[in-house]
């Protein structure tokens, strides 16, 4: 399959920044200080369902995605995340942890601003 290189569409990160916003509320996490880093990690988020049929963890390298995408423990909310609430790409973050800050909301246009 071919990967599809271009920049996600509008419904794809309205989906994904709906369902960080969710997730962030049920799990008590916050997302990042620097909203540059949210709109990045919701971008690739967007990116992967887009290309793959589900949204892959945009933080990691994989030799093949599709395996990946079928083995499920990347596919966000990811194992460790839903396990131990560890989020390696600062999506979601623990209040203690100090990048964190007071969102669990993000606007669209702050996403699209972040990601131009
Ligand atoms: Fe999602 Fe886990 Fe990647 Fe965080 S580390 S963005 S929870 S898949």
């Amino acid at each position: 399959m071919e990967e599809n290189k271009s920049n996600p569409t509008i419904n794809s990160l309205e989906a994904m920044r709906k369902f960080s916003e969710t997730y962030a509320k049920r799990t008590g996490t916050f997302f990042c200080i620097d909203s540059s880093v949210t709109s990045v990690v919701i971008e690739g988020l967007a990116k992967h369902k887009e290309e793959l049929g589900s949204p892959l963890c945009p933080c990691r390298h994989y030799n093949n995605k599709i395996s990946e995408v079928l083995s499920a423990y990347w596919n966000c909310p990811c194992v460790p995340m839903r396990e131990r609430k560890e989020c390696h790409c600062m999506l979601f973050l623990t209040p203690d942890n100090e990048f964190a800050g007071k969102n669990q909301e993000i606007a669209l246009d702050t996403i699209s601003s972040m990601i131009e």
